[in-house]
C-alpha cells in the first residue's frame, strides 16, 4: 500500500506535471533534450514564475546562488509538487531558506578528493581504479552535491581530458575507471566518444563505468545516436542516481531501458537525504522501482558534509534503520549496500546492522541474527580427520564390521551389479564403494556416529529459532 501512494508519477489531480508547469510544450518540444536543457530554470526569479517562494525568503535564497548554482529542467520541474512546500524532488534541487542558515557549515572537498588527485581531474584513492571527472555542470543542480566546488559553466579544456587519459595509460594497475564529472552526459555525444575511444585504446583497462544523473533529469538525452556509441566501448558499465521513488517514471524507465538494451548494466547510487528519502516505506518504493526498470541498487550513501546541506544530512542510525527495514522483508537484489565516504579521503566504508553479534573464529562459531532479530549460532568447518573417525569407529581390522558393508551392499550393488562383489563389504568401504547416481547420504548418517571431541552443538539461544536455518 506504501507503494501506489509513493511511486505513482505524475498526478493530474495535483499541481504537477507537464500539463501544469508547461502546458504549452508540444510533444516535440517536451521530448527534445536540447529543448529541456535549454529550459532549465536557472534564476530564482524564473522559478517564481513556477513555485511560490515567500517573500521574505527571496532574498537570502537568491544569495545562496552565488555559492552553488541552480539548475532544473523543465522535466525534474514538472516532478514536483507545487503545493508542497516540503516536496522530496524540490529539496533536492531548490535553494531552501535552511541552505542560508547552513551556508557556512561544512567542507569544500569533503572527500579529500583533491589530495588524492596526481593529476588535475583524476582522484587515484584505491589501488586498481581511478575516478576521471571530465565535466563541470550537471542537468540539474543538487543542493548536496559533493562536488559543488567544480561546477562551473566551462567545458573542461580537452588539454586536461588528455593527461587524465595519459595518466590512466602510463599507470598499469589501473582497471577500472569511473567517469564523473559534473555529469559525463553533459557532453555531446561525439565529445563523449573522443574521451571512450581513448580510455578504451589502453589495454590494462578493463571497464570503463559511467557515473549519471542524467537519466533522472533529462531522459530525453538517452537517445538512439548516445546508445548506439556507448555500445562499441564495452565492458562499459553505468550509475545512474535515483533518490526518491517519484523519479521512477516513464521517461525514466525508457531510458534505463535504452541503455539497457545496448548492453549497459546499470546500478543506482542514491544519497540518503533528509526529508527526501530517509524513511522505509519511501526507500523500498524506490528500490522496488529501480528494479521494475532492471536497475540495481548498488550504494546508499550517507550524505557527505559538504558546505550548505546539512539540513539535507541524516544520522547513520536512520541509514541503518532503513537497511534495517529493508533486509529479509524485500528482495536480496533490492538491497543497496550502506557506505559512509569517510571524510578527508579514507574512501566507502559499508556499514550494516549488527546480524554478526559476535564471532569467535577460535572456538570457530559466530552468533548472527536474522531480520526478524532471532539468533542463530553457526559453525565454522570443522571436517572430520581420518585420525578421528578411526578413533570412533574404533581403529583396525574389524573397523568396517558395524554393519555398514551389507548397508552398503544393497543399496547399491542392485543398482548397476557394479563388478562381481555385491555382498562383499570390502575392508574399506568409504574408499572404495561404487557410485552410483543415488546418494548414500542417508546410509551414512544413520551409521557414522558423531566424533565425541567436536563443539557441543547449541541450536540456538532464544529458542526462537528452527531447524532449518536457510
Ligand atoms: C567511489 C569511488 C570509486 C569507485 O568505488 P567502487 O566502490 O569501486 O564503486 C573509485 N574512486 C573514487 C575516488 C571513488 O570515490
Ligand atoms: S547530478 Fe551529481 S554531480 Fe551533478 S549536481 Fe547532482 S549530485 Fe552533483
Amino acid at each position: 500500500m506504501e507503494e501506489s501512494s509513493t511511486s505513482s508519477t505524475v498526478q493530474v489531480q495535483s499541481r504537477r506535471g507537464r500539463g501544469y508547469y508547461f502546458p504549452d510544450a508540444t510533444d516535440e518540444q517536451w521530448t527534445d533534450w536540447r529543448w529541456q536543457f535549454r529550459h532549465r530554470i536557472t534564476s530564482l526569479d524564473e522559478l517564481l514564475r513556477f513555485l511560490h517562494i515567500p517573500e521574505d525568503e527571496r532574498a537570502a535564497r537568491r544569495e545562496v546562488l552565488r555559492d552553488f548554482r541552480m539548475g532544473i529542467t523543465p522535466y525534474y520541474l514538472s516532478l514536483i509538487d507545487a503545493d508542497d512546500p516540503d516536496d522530496p524532488i524540490l529539496r533536492q534541487v531548490v535553494p531552501l531558506q535552511d541552505e542560508v542558515y547552513n551556508r557556512e557549515v561544512g567542507v569544500e572537498d569533503p572527500l579529500g578528493e583533491e589530495a588524492y588527485s596526481p593529476v588535475p581531474g583524476i582522484t587515484h584513492r584505491y589501488p586498481d581504479r581511478v575516478l576521471m571527472v571530465i565535466s563541470n555542470s550537471c542537468a540539474i543542480y543538487c543542493r548536496y552535491c559533493t562536488r559543488k566546488r567544480i561546477m562551473y559553466e566551462d567545458a573542461v579544456p580537452d588539454i586536461e581530458i588528455d593527461r587524465m587519459v595519459d595518466y590512466i595509460a602510463r599507470t598499469p594497475q589501473v582497471r577500472d575507471v569511473v567517469v564523473s564529472g559534473g555529469d559525463p552526459l553533459n557532453n555531446s555525444t561525439p565529445k563523449l566518444e573522443r574521451i571512450l575511444s581513448k580510455l578504451r585504446a589502453i589495454p590494462h583497462l578493463e571497464i570503463i563505468r559511467i557515473g549519471t544523473r542524467v537519466p533522472v533529469a533529462l531522459p530525453q538525452r538517452i537517445d538512439d545516436e548516445l546508445c548506439e556509441m556507448l555500445q562499441k566501448y564495452h565492458p562499459l558499465w553505468i550509475n545512474v542516481h535515483f533518490n526518491h521513488p517519484r523519479e521512477v517514471t516513464p521517461e525514466a524507465a525508457r531510458a534505463c531501458d535504452k541503455l539497457s538494451r545496448a548492453g549497459v548494466p546499470l546500478n543506482n547510487q542514491s544519497v540518503l537525504l533528509k526529508g527526501v528519502n530517509d524513511d522505509v516505506p519511501t526507500m523500498k518504493a524506490l528500490v522496488h522501482g529501480l528494479m521494475r526498470m532492471r536497475v540495481r541498487p548498488y550504494y546508499l550513501y550517507q550524505c557527505d558534509p559538504v558546505r550548505g546541506s546539512e539540513h539535507l544530512r541524516t544520522t547513520v542510525g536512520k541509514g541503518l534503520e532503513l537497511i534495517e527495514g529493508l533486509r529479509g522483508h524485500t528482495s536480496g537484489l533490492a538491497i543497496p549496500t550502506f557506505v559512509i565516504d569517510a571524510p578527508g579521503g579514507g574512501g566507502k566504508i559499508p556499514v550494516t546492522p549488527d546480524y554478526l553479534q559476535s564471532y569467535d573464529p577460535v572456538a570457530g562459531r559466530a552468533v548472527v541474527r536474522n531480520f526478524q532479530k532471532k539468533v542463530f549460532v553457526y559453525d565454522d568447518p570443522r571436517p572430520v580427520s581420518s585420525a578421528e573417525w578411526k578413533a570412533a569407529h574404533g581403529a583396525g581390522a574389524n573397523g568396517n564390521g558395524n554393519g555398514n558393508g551389507n548397508g552398503h551392499a544393497n543399496g547399491n550393488g542392485n543398482g548397476n551389479g557394479h563388478g562381481n562383489g555385491n555382498g562383499h563389504a570390502p575392508a574399506t568401504d568409504l574408499e572404495g564403494r561404487p557410485i552410483v547416481g543415488k546418494s548414500t547420504w542417508v546410509h551414512r548418517g544413520h551409521q557414522a556416529p558423531a566424533p565425541t571431541n567436536r563443539l557441543p552443538t547449541v541450536d540456538r539461544i532464544d529458542g526462537g529459532g528452527n531447524g532449518d536455518g536457510r
